[in-house]
């Protein structure tokens, strides 16, 4: 049967191989370097490695460019965003999944499979149950279903492996191999699909950018728009390709590094909050590299912090809530004034902030349960939490925070814990102060301590259960008792309860601890989930200590005077 010419050839990228896209569609046969698609000829509208294109299916129209005004006057750089994360899953990467499912599906594929707990798992589910094609997604044992929600909305099959994620890598790629499959992925027809992201710009009469800042993981989202410049160039759409910019987190750099050093790294951890840019082998490194030395690029890197500001930044000044991953623009652009002082920016947001809230959630202290009266809603605004709230957000983290204007009782809590802190010989770090002072600001009044642990032994044995004895002060009254556990929590709160389960019986639900410095003495915060036994009922309490046993002693008393509290009320 005679083969019509598609048009296009696959070729990879290091060394000019020609593929055949029956054969693969991920690495070259013969080298394993990544693929590009080559058109035979130059077009000045789009093409696609597709016998038919059937219209994006699921979008609407095309992202937003805007201009950033309050951005570009604090900065004095003339600032715009492409609002990517517009897309119907929230993401950039539906241009590329739109792409890849319509080629599985020519290719009679039948069903799609991808390893990817993140965007990428969402995106390529929208597209293949849009287009009826079974997805199967390959996450680790350990993912938890809400980070899958979105790929479980779209009725991906999740397959959950034991073991990490290249397992789960490795185990898809054998799964696409064992039947019909079509490996989804940063592969070469994903790249066909995001380079529309420059074809639109250009439509949307934004052909004069000095410099367009790109957050990079895997590095094809960066690959794809340079290729979607090229291409324009070689037809005579633009004469010039802006400065490209690749930005990652300091802790999450293979490719950044590898920019410097000219050659791949591969990582063995990588480490950052804004997940969907970490990547430790970043498969698309050449074409980040091919990308930077074709249009005299850059590289940068950013801290956590600086990732954590430009992300409020964002929001609190244009009203563009983005996941992490897409401040790291901003954030590389307030590093480096000097240099693009004057110069026209674009910054590609990659990501809905909707998509990560744990990340807010985690950075934000959270605001006490105040008595609904209107007095206590004055005091609480006058009392400089707010303040501390905001100012704890990013950099601020590290610089100290005056004291909180707390109301007598709380500050006496609060001097109880200095004095017990001191006895044992630490000094608070700021961190730990601002923790603490958050702690005691939540801390409910007026508590009734049935129960007070006067002190406490422990004796480990090694290779047998622990052994607590406590003196407790009960009505009054002073009582021994004496327990054994698995480890010294279990052994003196199981002491604590033999004497204290008449008086309300409550089981531990769940035990948090949380360590605020990697220092030996560092302030340990325990968190407390009790329930009261058959019924429904739970309490949570925190209590802080430089010593885990005493945060979780005065956690169970403190927890139980707020059940008592709570099941008189
Ligand atoms: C995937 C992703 C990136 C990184 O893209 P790569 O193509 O892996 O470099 C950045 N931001 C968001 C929100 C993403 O989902
Ligand atoms: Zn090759």
């Amino acid at each position: 049967m005679a083969q019509e010419s598609p048009g296009y050839e696959l070729r990879c990228v290091a060394n000019n191989h020609l593929n055949s896209e029956r054969e693969t569609t991920t690495y070259c046969t013969e080298c394993g370097s990544v693929l590009r698609v080559i058109y035979e000829n130059s077009s000045p509208d789009i093409q696609y490695p597709l016998k038919n294109i059937q219209p994006e299916p699921l979008k609407t129209g095309v992202s937003s460019l805007k201009e950033l005004p309050r951005l570009s006057e604090t900065y004095g750089v003339d600032l715009w965003a492409k609002l990517e994360f517009e897309h119907p899953t929230g993401c950039f990467k539906d241009r590329g999944s739109y792409i890849e499912v319509q080629k599985a599906m020519e290719l009679g594929a039948d069903a799609i499979c991808l390893a990817s707990t993140g965007n990428m798992a969402a995106s390529v589910a929208a597209y293949a149950s849009y287009f009826k094609i079974p997805c199967f997604v390959f996450v680790p044992e350990k993912t938890t279903d809400a980070k899958i929600a979105q790929a479980t909305i779209y009725d991906a099959n999740i397959i959950r492996i034991k073991g990490d994620f290249s397992a789960c890598e490795a185990l898809c790629r054998k799964f696409a191999k064992s039947g019909n499959y079509y490996l989804a992925g940063d592969y070469v027809f994903r790249e066909e699909g995001q380079k529309s992201f420059s074809y639109e710009l250009i439509e949307q009469q934004g052909n004069d950018f000095d410099y367009v800042f790109i957050p990079v993981g895997c590095g094809t989202n960066f690959g794809a728009i340079h290729k979607g410049f090229k291409e324009l160039k070689a037809a005579g759409k633009i004469n010039r390709i802006p400065h490209l910019v690749a930005i990652q987190p300091e802790q999450s750099s293979p490719v950044v590094e590898g920019i410097f050093k000219k050659e791949k790294i591969i990582k063995k951890q990588v480490n950052t909050m804004a997940q969907s840019v970490a990547a430790s082998d970043p498969v698309d490194f050449e074409k980040v590299l091919i990308g930077i030395q074709d249009t005299d690029g850059q590289a940068f890197t950013v801290s956590e912090n600086e990732i954590l500001q430009s992300l409020k930044e964002m929001a609190v000044e244009e009203g563009h809530f983005t996941e992490p991953a897409s401040s790291l623009p901003l954030a590389a652009v307030k590093n480096n004034l000097d240099q693009f002082t004057g110069k026209k920016c674009l910054l590609v947001l990659t990501g809905a902030g909707l998509k990560d809230t744990i990340v807010v959630a985690k950075h934000s202290l959270s605001s006490p349960v105040l008595s609904p009266s209107i007095e206590k809603v004055t005091n609480y605004i006058n009392s400089g939490y707010i303040d501390m709230q905001k100012q704890s957000w990013g950099k601020s983290r590290d610089t100290f925070i005056p004291n909180l204007k707390m109301d007598a009782d709380h500050e006496q809590i609060y001097n109880q814990y200095l004095e017990s802190i001191n006895k044992k010989g630490k000094t608070l770090s700021n961190k730990e102060i601002e923790v603490l002072q958050s702690l005691v600001f939540n801390e409910e009044l007026d508590l009734e301590y049935p129960v007070e642990v006067a002190d406490y032994k422990i004796t480990m044995h090694k290779h047998g259960l622990v052994h607590a004895t406590a003196k407790l002060i009960l009505d009054g009254e002073k009582v021994t008792t004496e327990a054994k556990g698995v480890g010294p929590v279990d052994a003196i709160l199981t002491a604590i309860k033999s004497e204290t389960d008449n008086i309300l019986n409550l089981e531990v639900k769940n035990h948090e601890v949380e360590i605020l410095s990697p220092d030996t003495d560092s302030l340990v915060v325990v968190t407390l989930t009790l329930g009261e036994i058959n019924t429904d009922h739970e309490w949570v309490s925190k209590a802080a200590s430089p010593d885990t046993l005493e945060a979780a002693v005065q956690a169970f008393t403190k927890g139980l005077a707020i059940a008592l509290k709570g099941t008189e009320a």
